[in-house]
């Protein structure tokens, strides 16, 4: 292996210990809320750990859980009074919700000064004008990974395979305000392994297990994985196959262990400036 490892759950816990220490200085802790519709058995477990983390920053976090039959509009009333409630900085409806309820206007109707998800459409619309507000957690934690790890962006030719709008489209939007040459790769992209040996910065946001490989890979290139993928013989792997691929980068993340830990610090980061917008600093 030759790559440089990425290591992300360092630069998270940095990035988690500054915003611990800027709330710290506050005056008041800021209010998380995450609204958690069902019993998802995963979706359960990544609200225990944006709370614990939420938690251990400094952050005042609820959890609102609702029953998994519960109407679209009494979770509608909750989060009109959650939008209300001066205690609450940060919003967050963990998804994917039951089928009989509609995301998009659930996500429409959190208030976009506390969508600390940044899924709401003026959130979306404003990142695309190039004046985000409040930007998706984890495009806005491969960013921070890139400026920790001293990734230079200005004028690199950056892929970023997948245009979900979760990942993949904003994280075009964040690469091309910081002057990367940005090309969006996805399902029918006629030559992928053609397209990826262009790239000097290689983001694989895709939810297929070790697609991209070694020979597909640049000689120096910057590899980021956000894959979570279960393979089949149990093992966490991402869209990468991280050894051929170390063998090639010049530098690359893990997983897990990469751009992972980054989400969580980022809904910190964003519940922080959603605060000091609608709050200030010292209340
Ligand atoms: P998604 O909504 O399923 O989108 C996947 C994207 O990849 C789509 O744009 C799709 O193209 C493209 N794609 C699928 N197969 C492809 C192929 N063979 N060649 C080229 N492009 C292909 O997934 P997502 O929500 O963006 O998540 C992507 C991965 O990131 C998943 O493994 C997910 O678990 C992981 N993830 C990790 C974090 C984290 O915190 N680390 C957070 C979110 C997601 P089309 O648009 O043409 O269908």
């Amino acid at each position: 292996m030759s790559a440089r490892i990425i290591d992300g759950k360092a630069i998270a816990a940095a990035l988690r210990a500054r915003i611990a220490e800027q709330i710290s200085a506050l005056g008041y802790p800021p209010g998380l809320t995450v609204v958690l519709v069902g019993d998802d058995p995963a979706s359960a477990v990544y609200v225990r750990s944006k709370d614990r983390a939420a938690t251990q920053a400094g952050i005042v976090s609820a959890t609102l859980r609702l029953p998994a039959d519960v109407a679209e509009p009494v979770l509608l009333a909750q989060i009109a009074r959650l939008n209300a409630d001066p205690a609450v900085d940060g919003i967050l409806v963990q998804l994917p919700l039951p089928p009989h309820i509609g995301t998009q206007a659930v996500l429409e109707a959190v208030d976009p000064v506390k969508d600390v998800d940044g899924f709401h459409p003026l959130n979306v619309g404003r990142l695309a004008a190039g004046a985000p507000f409040l930007v998706p957690c984890t495009p806005l934690g491969v960013m921070r990974l890139l400026a920790a790890a001293g990734i230079a962006l200005p004028g690199a030719r950056a892929l970023v395979v997948g245009r979900s709008a979760i990942v993949g489209r904003p994280l075009v939007a964040l690469l091309l305000a910081a002057n990367a040459t940005v090309t969006v790769a996805h399902s029918h992209t006629r030559d992928l392994p053609d397209e990826c040996r262009r790239a000097e910065l290689l983001v694989a946001a895709i939810g297929q297990p070790e697609l991209v490989r070694g020979d597909w890979v640049r000689p120096g290139a910057v590899v980021i994985d956000v894959g979570v993928n279960r393979r089949a013989d149990g093992a966490l792997v991402g869209d990468v196959a991280f050894d051929e691929c170390a063998a090639v980068a010049a530098a690359i993340t893990p997983v897990p262990g990469g751009v992972g830990p980054m989400t969580i610090a980022c809904l910190l980061e964003n519940t922080l400036t959603a605060a000091l917008r609608r709050r200030g600093t010292g209340a």
